[in-house]
């Protein structure tokens, strides 16, 4: 079954753009599903206090469950806040829930407050459970849970929507990696571009993806998620869609997506 490679060491991978609906949520819940049906371990950590990635992922989000607040805090090991995924028995999640909302406030006066995800991933307790891939969904802002974010990870996925502006507000994104590169996480790097709602149909797809390619070279992926209903609807379902319709563009594209980021991970580890 484990036709992927796994890494060597565990991945955690920051899904980030201060964009909304760029598909960050889409992108995080999917690749998660499609690294975890070759049976690798994959942890969702949703860090939005939308709840979109725990919904998608089946999971439970209601005020009151252990969710990321108390892992943030310090109440809760990680361990304890994850939940295993209706949509495979190797995809778990931490969920969030309406609690986060406050906690770009209440994180503000915290000890080590940019690094409490950090420290909370960096427990035996966590390393016990052997995860191979950790994603963390990003809420659509640079506030303090997206940098909690950034310096808990190995690396950052951007997703980049096809469409008008979509490469504004990237340098005001990669400006805040390298302030967290340069005083928190050094080791930080982006690692992977991955081009989202691309309608071949459309003239302006094809320069937005030339130019991204252009501006960042091999960190694009090659597999570009085209737009898809299916994708779209897989969520009101409680499902990825690579459960809600397997044979589908959308989820074949993402499953290709999972194996280049697997595959490049060991290029990079073997080189
Ligand atoms: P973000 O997390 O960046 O805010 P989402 O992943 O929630 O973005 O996506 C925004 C909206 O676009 C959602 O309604 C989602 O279902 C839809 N969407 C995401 N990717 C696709 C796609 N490839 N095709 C069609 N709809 C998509
Ligand atoms: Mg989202």
């Amino acid at each position: 079954e484990l036709d992927l490679p796994r890494p060597n060491n565990r991945r955690i991978i920051t899904v980030a753009n201060q964009k909304g609906g760029v598909g960050k949520t889409t992108s995080t819940v999917n690749l998660a599903a499609g690294l975890a049906v070759h049976g690798l371990k994959v942890l969702v950590i949703d860090l939005d206090p939308q709840g979109n990635a725990s919904t998608a992922l089946g999971v439970e989000h209601r005020a009151g469950v252990p969710s990321i607040y108390e892992v943030l805090l310090g109440e809760t090991a990680v361990g304890d806040a994850a939940a295993q995924s209706t949509q495979s028995e190797n995809l778990w999640c931490v969920p969030a829930t309406i609690d986060l909302a406050g906690s770009e406030i209440e994180l503000v006066t915290m000890v080590a407050r940019e690094g409490r995800l950090k420290e909370a991933l960096n427990s035996d307790s966590v390393n016990e459970l052997g995860y191979d891939y950790v994603f963390v969904d990003c809420p659509p802002s640079l506030g303090l849970l997206t940098v909690n974010a950034l310096v808990a990870a190995h690396e950052v996925l951007i997703p980049i929507q096809c469409e008008y502006y979509a490469l504004e507000g990237l340098g005001q994104l990669l400006r805040n990696i390298e302030l967290v590169q340069s005083h928190l996480n050094p080791a930080l790097w982006v690692s992977t571009i991955l081009l989202t709602m691309y309608d071949g149909r459309t003239k302006l797809a094809d320069q937005v993806t030339a130019e991204v390619r252009d501006h960042f070279g091999d960190l694009a992926l090659r597999t570009v998620i085209p737009r898809s209903v299916k994708i779209s609807e897989a969520p009101g379902f409680g499902q990825t869609v690579l459960t809600y319709d397997p044979g589908s563009r959308g989820s074949m594209s993402y499953l290709d997506a999972a194996r280049e980021i697997a595959e490049r991970g060991v290029e990079r580890t073997t080189a």
